[in-house]
């Protein structure tokens, strides 16, 4: 299972009840999305090991989503570690974050490495792959989608009715074939393929097709719903989603489940941007700190 825990769910400021939108995401390593002012306080809290980040993924150079990063660098060096960090992020983050870590108070103690990316593929390993891809708002921003790797799974009667019988289910994954007396079993005799978990998040975004296009089929869309549908033009103005907007994009994109975050401090009762996503699309959460969803 993935798990998803958010850290922050708010808009631009942190409060006394709420950080800005942040999300961790564990699975075979600790992976951020975003990395607000607090994130590592938030991160241990909720049970997410900051010692553990291989990546963070940052949607756009407004301070809400990367001030974190230097307290995040700062404590992780302090407590010794040695591997190295990748920080993916739009044009332009390469020589901000280089040039502030180049200050002689704030140089990382670890190799730090920051990669600009656009769209496409930008990260992956032996469970997934970490997709960019571009939103519109009101600087360069992206989105990213991680999707888990295909799994490939058995069809144990009809292997054990071959005689697939206890080590020989791993033999036969790594050789992808294996004799049994006179029988050749090939792997695709007996498996089959079973599609992998998709996790989008919009990071700060007005409608654009290409949000709709990288959620589609999500089992998870986290998506920015800055606003009520009583300030759609205030959400257009700033470039950011209504709540009802975030749902059209979800029913649309035909997604499993739909998440909405970085809330305008406006709203201290959030279930009325829940009831208005829910007149376009019914599976909707609204997220709050320390909420850990299953994917
Ligand atoms: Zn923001
Ligand atoms: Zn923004």
């Amino acid at each position: 299972m993935i798990r998803v825990i958010c850290l922050g769910s708010s808009a631009s400021l942190p409060s006394s009840k709420h950080v800005p939108s942040c999300f961790a995401v564990k699975y075979g390593g600790v992976f951020l999305f975003d990395c607000c002012e607090g994130a590592q306080r938030q991160m241990m809290k909720y049970g997410a090991n900051y010692g553990s980040i291989d990546c963070v993924f940052i949607t756009h150079l407004h301070a809400d989503h990367f001030l974190g990063v230097f307290g995040l660098v700062q404590t992780m060096g302090l407590n010794g570690r040695k591997e190295e960090l990748k920080i993916f992020g739009p044009k332009g983050i390469k020589s901000f974050l280089e040039s502030v870590f180049s200050l002689k108070p704030l140089q990382p103690a670890f190799p730090i490495v920051v990669k600009e990316v656009s769209s496409g593929v930008v990260f992956e390993n032996k469970l997934f792959s970490v997709k960019a891809f571009p939103v519109k708002h009101s600087t360069n921003a992206l989105g990213y989608a991680l999707e888990e790797h295909a799994k490939i799974k058995f069809f144990e009667d009809k292997a054990r009715a071959l005689g697939v019988e206890g080590k020989l289910f791993g033999e036969l994954l790594e050789k992808k074939s294996i004799k049994i007396g006179r029988k050749t079993i090939k792997l695709e005799q007996v498996t089959f393929e079973e599609k992998g978990k998709k996790i989008v998040f919009s990071g700060d975004s007005m409608y654009c097709d290409s949000l709709v296009e990288a959620a589609g089929g999500a089992d998870l869309f986290v998506c920015d719903s800055s606003f009520s549908d009583s300030e759609k033009e205030l959400a257009l103005e700033k470039k950011h989603l209504t709540a009802l907007q975030a749902a059209k994009i979800a029913k649309k994109a035909k997604v499993k489940k739909l998440l909405l975050t970085h809330f305008s401090h406006r709203y201290s009762d959030r279930s009325i941007l829940v009831k208005e996503a829910k007149q376009e699309f019914s599976n909707v959460l609204s997220a709050q700190e320390g909420m850990e969803l299953l994917v």
